[in-house]
């Protein structure tokens, strides 16, 4: 299971977002210190449990944080968490989304056709109170950003907000279905940003730069304005995640070495 799929139309992608998800919240324990260095991790057999995935998707988790020389696997006794850096485990946060770098730059490839027509329909069907909850999403954005907290998931939400105004239930439905890997996607754009403030600024002003378009009620401008922002985005993913990947290469190489 673990050696890839033939080249054939079988999706890999729900096996990958379950190992990921399992990745992510066991590098959250660690980040946040539900398990110090030294400390013992739950059981395999607690994990699956716990996660409700297959003992496949727990395994490989595991063995990647051992890789990434963030835990150590003793046989018969467990995983132990190592003293390590917080450098490293900004490392593996990126890990996630480097697993899911394909389904992100397919999620990017739909939505250009997808929210592009969103955004015409929006702008000729918008009621008032979408204009409303546009807003509000926006000020959360803000909010957010004074507060010094990550803004992906509030900025995704925006788009959200926007296929609910185009009054297609359809479509309001689809776009939910991506919204975690674009909020994954843009925190691995904020964990990889140069300068953190400016790039939650100026992702503020896109949001509301769209919104403009979008209430000046000229479809094709609004479809266009869109395409314009995923392509934006696009851009900083496709630079991050090569970046992240040499990061990682780098990691890698490290743990490999022994260090
Ligand atoms: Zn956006």
């Amino acid at each position: 299971m673990a050696h890839g799929y033939p080249n054939t139309n079988v999706p890999a992608a729900p096996r990958e977002s379950l190992s990921t998800q399992t990745l992510d919240q066991l590098i959250g324990w660690l980040k946040d210190g539900t398990f110090k260095a030294g400390s013992k991790l739950p059981s395999q057999n607690e994990l699956v449990e716990y996660f409700g995935v297959s003992r496949t998707g727990v395994r490989e988790a595991l063995q990647m944080l051992a890789v990434l020389n963030l835990i150590e696997i003793k046989p018969g006794l467990g995983c132990f968490v190592k003293s390590v850096s917080s450098e490293y485990i900004i490392h593996a946060d990126v890990l996630a989304i480097l697993l899911e770098k394909e389904s992100v730059m397919h999620v990017i490839e739909a939505r250009k056709m997808v929210e592009s027509g969103i955004a015409a329909l929006a702008t000729e069907r918008a009621l008032p109170e979408d204009y409303w909850k546009m807003e509000d999403v926006l000020i959360a954005i803000d909010r957010s950003i004074q507060k010094n907290e990550s803004i992906a998931v509030a900025a995704t939400e925006f788009h959200c907000v926007l296929a609910e105004a185009s009054h297609n239930a359809v479509l309001a439905k689809l776009l939910r279905s991506f919204t975690q890997l674009m909020a994954q996607a843009g925190k691995l754009l904020e964990t990889s940003a140069e300068n953190l403030a400016e790039f939650k600024r100026e992702e503020l002003k896109a949001h509301q730069d769209l919104f403009h378009v979008i209430k000046q009620r000229d479809p094709e401008m609004s479809r266009k304005a869109m395409i314009d922002h995923i392509t934006h985005s696009e851009t900083l993913i496709v630079a991050a995640l090569k970046r992240a990947a040499e990061v990682e290469r780098a990691a890698l190489d490290t743990a490999n070495a022994g260090v």
